[in-house]
């Protein structure tokens, strides 16, 4: 059905957190050309969340949609390199491994590098299959190099960590010198064309009514047009990932570098560490139903590296998301649209696919059904592929808590089931046609999490033992040589230009 007859000439976002500005920012790079108008609308007095730290690798591919120059981002977003997620404590206390952005081993023969390696691990011959990869071996240095252009390394991508506050408001800049106008003020009403339900405009606080063609919902947990006004259902997923609070409190940085991103059990939730160039980002997720506040609030502030920068900041969720993303003339991204909790640092990358699908299905001349669909298709997909991902992380542990055992024993969703057993059962792990977590994601939390095949394709058992043996050895040798070639981390920022301040002038 075709809604509006007109072309679609006025974009109106709605809201100014990382989503709004991540959106202006490419709606304008991308379809600037096309004559679209854009207008963004914040509220100071509102403020933004500006917890969102820590990204993935994908959000490099945006960068370059955008022209963006990275280490111009790095030295003004005060930011750090980031190679993969340690988590510690998650199968059993004690335990620890890195979900990596990059693969483990090599090519050895035809069954794949992971059939072998259980072939040897069960027998008792083989190092941990971290140590078979390139960024955790780098990261557990606290070393960092850009990716090997020429191959004779393993290939490995890798993501950044920064200041929240900074790169919303670096964008801002980007956008608006992009042509994107910027409107300050709080939104107090929105009109709806009588006939056909769709926003029309949005009215602030001294009366200025913004009118629109389509509206981008950017407006954080509050989801003041998806939500509020069009009053589109919102599927709780707290049955699957309980955890709906955090305190969330920076310190300083008490000399530990690693690129890399913690995540650590703790009794009922899980504690973060993003480093960053002149801070550390730091909270505790927790489950209300098992931990009261001022006890949550307490485990966080006892397990500081530094002095805090702040009282811990209270934030409250709900895991789940929209029945519908877009909905008439109106498209939610970020927290509008629904929350996964952060332990993959997932929201930005949803946030990145939202713009990027809505731009390749832009309704440059009328709003179709096929293209809302088609929208709300790959965005359902996306969330819930990870949810299954962050699910799993919660169901195979091995803890005594009784938080920990709850969610051993939770019924799951078929989809996350079937992997599991999959998996556990024969070292089975379909690729996903789309879908952000790959199997190597995959693996390392099965393997981290103490989830092992119990078979493996044969094919692995036909390489001589010896030979299979000497192998991995000299991958194993291959790569620990690369890492420890690599510079420690915060000189590789200094010598690239992206130190906190350069060229700046902070
Ligand atoms: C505890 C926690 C940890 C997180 N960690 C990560 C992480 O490590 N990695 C990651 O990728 N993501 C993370 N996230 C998610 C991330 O913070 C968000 O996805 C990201 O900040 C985007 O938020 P947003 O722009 O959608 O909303 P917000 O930042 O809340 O922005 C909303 C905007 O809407 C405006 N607004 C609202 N109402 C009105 C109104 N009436 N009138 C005018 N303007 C209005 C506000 O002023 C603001 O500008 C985390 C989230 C939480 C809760």
């Amino acid at each position: 059905m075709t809604e509006r007859a007109q072309a679609i000439r006025n974009v109106v976002i709605v809201g100014g957190g990382t989503a709004g500005w991540m959106t202006a920012a490419a709606l304008a790079r991308l379809l600037g050309g096309t004559g679209l108008a854009i207008t963004l609308v914040e509220s100071a007095a509102i403020g933004t969340v500006g917890v969102g730290e820590a990204t993935l690798p994908q959000i490099r591919r945006f960068n370059s949609l955008l022209g963006i120059d990275e280490r111009e981002m790095m030295a003004r977003t005060a930011a750090t390199i980031k190679l993969g997620i340690e988590f510690r404590d998650w199968g059993r206390v004690g335990d620890g491994y890195i979900h990596p952005f990059g693969r483990f081993g090599q090519e050895i023969g035809p069954a794949s590098f992971v059939d072998y390696w259980a072939r040897a691990h069960a027998r008792g011959m083989v190092a941990p299959i971290g140590q078979y990869c390139l960024p955790i071996m780098a990261a557990l240095q606290g070393r960092f190099e850009p990716p090997d252009a020429s191959g004779t390394r393993q290939p490995y991508d890798y993501a950044f960590q920064f200041d929240a506050g900074l790169y919303a408001a670096w964008l801002s800049e980007h956008a608006q010198s992009a042509g994107v106008v910027r409107r300050e003020g709080r939104i107090v009403d929105v009109a709806r064309n009588s006939e056909s339900g769709a926003i029309s405009a949005v009215s602030l606080e001294d009366g200025a009514a913004i009118r629109g063609d389509l509206f981008i919902d950017c407006s954080g947990f509050r989801a003041l047009l998806i939500g509020e006004t069009l009053e589109t259902s919102f599927e709780d997923w707290s049955n699957w990932l309980p955890c709906n609070r955090a305190f969330a409190v920076p310190c300083a940085n008490g000399g530990d570098y690693g690129p890399y991103t913690r995540a650590t059990a703790r009794a009922a939730g899980w504690q973060w560490r993003i480093p960053l160039q002149h801070r550390v980002g730091n909270g505790l997720v927790y489950c209300d139903a098992f931990w009261d506040d001022a006890d949550a609030a307490e485990a966080l502030m006892a397990n500081l590296e530094g002095e805090p920068g702040a009282e811990p900041r209270q934030l409250r969720f709900t895991t789940g998301r929209r029945s519908a993303l877009w909905r008439s003339n109106c498209v939610a991204i970020g927290l509008a649209g629904g929350f996964l909790e952060p332990l993959e640092s997932t929201s930005i990358d949803l946030i990145q696919s939202g713009i990027l699908n809505l731009v390749e299905l832009f309704p440059h001349t009328a709003i179709e059904e096929t293209d809302r669909r088609e929208y709300n298709r790959l965005m359902d997909l996306e969330f819930e592929r990870i949810r299954d991902f962050l699910v799993l992380h919660y169901v195979a542990n091995q803890r005594e808590e009784e938080f920990w055992q709850a969610m051993r024993a939770m019924p799951l969703p078929d989809s996350l089931s079937a992997r599991i057993e999959d998996f556990r059962e024969r070292a089975i792990l379909p690729d996903y046609a789309d879908g952000l977590f790959q199997p190597v994601s995959w693996i390392s939390v099965f393997l981290g999490q103490n989830v092992v095949p119990r078979r493996w394709d044969p094919r692995a058992d036909a390489m001589d033992a010896d030979e299979l043996g000497k192998r991995l050895a000299a991958i194993h040798g291959k790569i620990a040589d690369d890492a420890a070639a690599m510079p420690l981390h915060l000189d590789f920022l200094e010598r690239a230009g992206a130190r906190y301040g350069y060229g700046a002038g902070q």
